[in-house]
């Protein structure tokens, strides 16, 4: 496939928030001839139509990729094992898939054993989301400004590597080459363990007392409504993201935990300046993302 030249055909393998908001954004910038979106659910495939993102909607995954140049994954980690399965037998030599993952390192040893050496796999995750899900929360622009962590092997072909670069950068994103390894620590730190402490404050609450939990609920600011917004993250997406990323979350956790043990003993011992020192840190920490 010549880089100057348009894909021709572009297959969506589900369309969430994150496919559906690429699908939008590609067809704007006239990336492909012609779109096919596979999904699941006849009402998810009812709302892709009604939302007109693609040329086809296919219940078959099979029949989707037929004739692809390019396949992107947009489904939870754990599932992309079964479809590539399905999927396998009916992609062309020298297409390319990419996915759109939250997790690097367990989807690139599962899918490695799947799909053959004729077939680029360029193993992509955007830095961009919400809490919500499927196609009708999908939006153009979404994308807009982020990182985009490209993971492929050694063996894979520059050329490919470099189409999966341009088409993040046409949606915005500022790409960088990253080892699965490195990055599955890396969002470990910055996304997983805030999603996994999110779920666990607020998961204490909902095992609150009622009484208490209604003035909780009532009362509550902004600290707690942040956590509430993340903690209401699609189930399904982020206990796959927990298990298959379960190393680099686990080590994560445990210089969380210590940290967490730390502040708990200075505010014990009522070490002042120890609490004081370290909201200082943090919030230089914030000023510099900001
Ligand atoms: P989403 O809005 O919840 O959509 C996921 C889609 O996957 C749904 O349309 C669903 O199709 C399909 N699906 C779910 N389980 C499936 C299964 N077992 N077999 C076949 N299809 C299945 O998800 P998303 O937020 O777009 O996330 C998609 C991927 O992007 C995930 O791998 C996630 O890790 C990654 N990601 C998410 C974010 C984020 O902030 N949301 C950010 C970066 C990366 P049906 O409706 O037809 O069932």
């Amino acid at each position: 496939m010549k880089l100057n030249n348009k894909i021709n055909k572009i297959v969506f393998i589900g369309m969430g928030l994150i496919n559906s908001s690429l699908a939008r954004d590609l067809k704007k910038y006239n990336f492909y001839n012609t779109s096919t979106a596979y999904s699941r659910r006849a009402s998810t495939r009812e709302k892709i139509k009604n939302l007109n993102l693609v040329d086809i909607v296919e219940s078959d995954c099979k029949k989707a990729v037929i004739d692809a140049d390019l396949i992107i994954i947009g489904v939870p980690v754990d599932s992309y094992e079964v479809i590539l399965k399905k999927i396998i037998k009916y992609i062309k030599t020298g297409a390319i898939i990419t996915d759109v993952g939250s997790v690097k390192k367990e989807v690139i040893k599962r899918a490695s054993k799947i799909i053959p050496k004729n077939i680029s796999f360029v193993p992509g995750h955007p830095i961009a989301g919400t809490e919500k899900s499927g196609p009708e929360s999908g939006f153009s622009g979404l994308f807009k400004n982020g990182w985009c962590i490209l993971t492929p092997g050694n063996n894979i072909n520059k050329k490919d590597i470099k189409l999966i670069k341009i088409m993040w950068e046409k949606v915005g994103m500022k790409v960088d080459i990253m080892d699965a390894d490195h990055h599955d620590l890396v969002l470990a730190i910055t996304s997983h363990i805030p999603h996994i402490i999110a779920y666990s404050i607020v998961g204490t609450i909902a095992d609150l007392e009622f009484s208490i939990k209604k003035e909780v609920i009532k009362y509550a600011a902004s600290g707690f409504r942040d956590f509430t917004r993340i903690a209401a993250s699609d189930p399904t997406m982020w206990r796959d993201i927990a298990l298959l990323n379960k190393v680099s979350i686990i080590k994560a956790l445990e210089l969380f935990k210590k940290d967490l043990n730390a502040l708990e003993q200075a505010i014990q011992s009522d070490d002042g300046e120890f609490l004081f020192n370290l909201f200082s840190k943090t919030r230089k920490i914030r000023k510099d993302i900001t």
